[in-house]
C-alpha cells in the first residue's frame, strides 16, 4: 500500500493545525477530509480566543480571515414572558492584539487549509476514512475509498464521536450526558444595518449568550455572534436532557421558537438565512476526555473531547488548534527517534499537561457537574425576571418596600437552595 509519514483524518482546526506544522518541518503529510472542502461540515458558534493559540501558530494571525473582534459581551436570562440582560463593553477588548474574534468556519478552515497546502501538506477532500488498519495492535494506516493507505502515525482529528479513535479501539461510544447537540443559522444583514442594530463601530463585535426558557428547562442555551455582515444565531441542548425530560421536544422547533422571541426578532429582521447546520459538542470536560495516544496513533481536538463549556463561554477551537500543534510536535520528536510506539508518542500527553489545554481542563473539571443543575435553566431566569418585574411595576395602590418585594419573591427554602448552588459555583 501507498505509505506516507503521517495521515491526518479530518480537515478541521485540529487536523489543519497539525498538518501545517508537520508540513513546515518537511514531513510528508496527507489530510483526508470527507467534506467537499475544509469547513464545509464544521460547526462552531463561533468565537475564537486568539491569545492562548497565538504562540502555537505564530505566523498566521495577521492574514487570517477573522470576522469581528469581540468588545461587547452580553448575557440574557429568559423567562417565557420577560428577560434580564447584562451587557459588558470593555476598551481593553478594543485594543490590539485583540483577544477574541468571531469566525465563520467555512471561510477560516478553507484559508487555513490553503496555508497548510502552501507549506507542503496534501489535502484530499470528498473522501471518508472508513476503517483503521492495525498490525499486532499498532495502527499502521487507514482505509478510504476502498484503498489502503499506510503511515508511521495516524492522527484522529475527525471531530466529536471520533470514528477513527473508536475503530482503533481507543474509545467506546460515549454517554449521552457527555454530549450536547447544537443548531446554528448564519443570517446575512447589510453591514451598516448590523452595526446600527448592535451599536457597533468598525470591526467591533458582540457575543451574546442566552439561558432559561429557550431550552424549556433543559441543560443548554442560545448564542448570537456578530460577523462582518451576518449574525451566527443558534442554540445548544444537552443530549441526556433531550432523551430523558418529558414532554420531548425537537431541537429545531426550540430554535424556531427562540427566533420568534421579541428579544431576537428585531435583531434578525430583514436578514437572509444563508447557512443552517447541526453538530454534536463534547460536554464531558476532564472526565469525558478519551485516551490521547496509542501505538501509531494520536487523537486531537473534539475527537479527544477537547471542548469546554465554562458556563459563560464555550471553548473548543483553541483547544483543537493547540492539541493539533502538540500532536505534530510529538510526531516530530518520535521521528527523531524513529520510534512511533505509544511510549514515545506519550510525550503528546506531557506537552498537553504542560500547556493551557490540560491546565484549563483540570481547573474547570467540576463545571459539567455544576452546570448540570436544572435550576439554572428554569428557576433562576424566572426568579430574576419576576423580581425585576415586581420592582419596576408601579400599581394603582401603595408601592411595597424594595426589601419586602425581594422577600416576597425569595422564600427561605429558595434562598437556602440558592446558597447551596452558590457554594457549588465556587468550585468553578
Ligand atoms: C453549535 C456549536 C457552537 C460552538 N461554539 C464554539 C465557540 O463559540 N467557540 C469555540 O471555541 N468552540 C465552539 N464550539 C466547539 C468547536 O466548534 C469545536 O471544538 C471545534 O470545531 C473542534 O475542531 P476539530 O478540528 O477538533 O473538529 P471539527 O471541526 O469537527 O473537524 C472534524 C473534521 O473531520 C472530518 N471528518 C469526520 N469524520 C471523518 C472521516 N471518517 N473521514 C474523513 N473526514 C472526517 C469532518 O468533516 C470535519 O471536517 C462549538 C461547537 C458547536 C457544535
Amino acid at each position: 500500500m501507498d505509505k506516507f509519514d503521517v495521515i491526518i483524518v479530518g480537515a478541521g482546526l485540529a487536523g489543519l493545525s497539525a498538518a501545517y506544522v508537520l508540513a513546515k518541518e518537511g514531513i510528508e503529510v496527507v489530510i483526508i477530509e470527507r467534506g467537499d472542502y475544509p469547513g464545509a461540515k464544521n460547526v462552531t458558534g463561533g468565537r475564537l480566543y486568539v491569545n492562548p493559540v497565538r504562540q502555537y501558530l505564530p505566523d498566521i494571525w495577521d492574514d487570517a480571515p477573522l470576522e469581528r473582534h469581540v468588545t461587547n459581551e452580553m448575557v440574557t436570562m429568559m423567562s417565557p414572558d420577560n428577560s434580564v440582560s447584562m451587557r459588558f463593553r470593555s476598551d481593553k477588548f478594543d485594543q490590539k492584539p485583540y483577544h477574541s474574534y468571531t469566525v465563520l468556519r467555512a471561510t477560516f478552515d478553507r484559508w487555513l487549509a490553503a496555508q497548510a497546502e502552501k507549506a507542503g501538506a496534501m489535502l484530499v477532500t470528498k473522501n471518508r476514512v472508513d476503517d483503521v488498519i492495525k498490525e499486532q495492535g499498532k495502527v499502521i494506516g487507514v482505509v478510504t475509498a476502498g484503498e489502503e493507505l499506510g503511515a508511521d502515525v495516524v492522527v484522529a482529528c475527525d471531530g466529536v464521536l471520533s470514528f477513527v479513535a473508536e475503530k482503533a479501539g481507543m474509545i467506546v461510544p460515549g454517554q449521552p450526558r457527555n454530549f450536547a447537540v447544537g443548531l446554528k443559522e448564519v443570517i446575512e444583514l447589510p453591514r451598516t444595518t448590523l452595526e446600527d442594530r448592535f451599536g457597533l463601530t468598525g470591526d467591533e463585535g458582540v457575543a451574546q449568550m442566552f439561558m432559561g426558557s429557550l431550552t424549556q428547562g433543559r441543560f443548554g442555551g442560545g448564542f448570537l455572534y456578530t460577523n462582518k455582515a451576518s449574525v451566527s444565531l443558534g442554540m445548544v441542548v444537552g443530549i441526556r436532557d433531550l432523551i430523558e425530560r418529558k414532554p420531548g421536544v425537537e431541537v429545531h422547533l426550540l430554535l424556531d421558537e427562540f427566533k420568534e422571541r421579541p428579544e431576537i426578532v428585531p435583531l434578525i429582521k430583514g436578514g437572509e438565512p444563508v447557512e443552517y447546520s447541526a453538530h454534536v459538542i463534547p460536554e464531558g470536560g476532564l472526565a469525558g476526555l478519551t485516551p490521547l495516544f496509542g501505538d501509531g496513533i494520536l487523537v486531537a481536538g473534539d475527537a479527544a473531547g477537547f471542548s469546554l463549556n465554562m458556563g459563560i463561554t464555550v471553548r473548543g477551537m483553541e483547544f483543537a488548534i493547540a492539541s493539533g500543534v502538540m500532536a505534530a510536535r510529538a510526531i516530530i520528536e518520535a521521528r527523531a527517534k524513529n520510534d512511533f510506539s505509544a511510549s514515545t508518542l506519550s510525550c503528546y500527553q506531557q506537552f498537553l499537561e504542560n500547556s493551557f489545554v490540560m491546565k484549563d481542563f483540570r481547573t474547570f473539571q467540576h463545571t459539567p457537574h455544576v452546570l448540570d443543575n436544572s435550576r439554572f435553566y428554569g428557576y433562576y431566569p424566572q426568579f430574576a425576571g419576576k423580581l425585576l418585574e415586581d420592582l419596576y411595576t408601579v400599581d394603582s395602590g401603595p408601592k411595597a418596600k424594595i426589601s419586602d418585594t425581594i422577600r416576597k419573591n425569595l422564600s427561605l427554602g429558595e434562598s437556602l437552595r440558592m446558597g447551596k448552588d452558590l457554594l457549588g459555583g465556587l468550585k468553578i
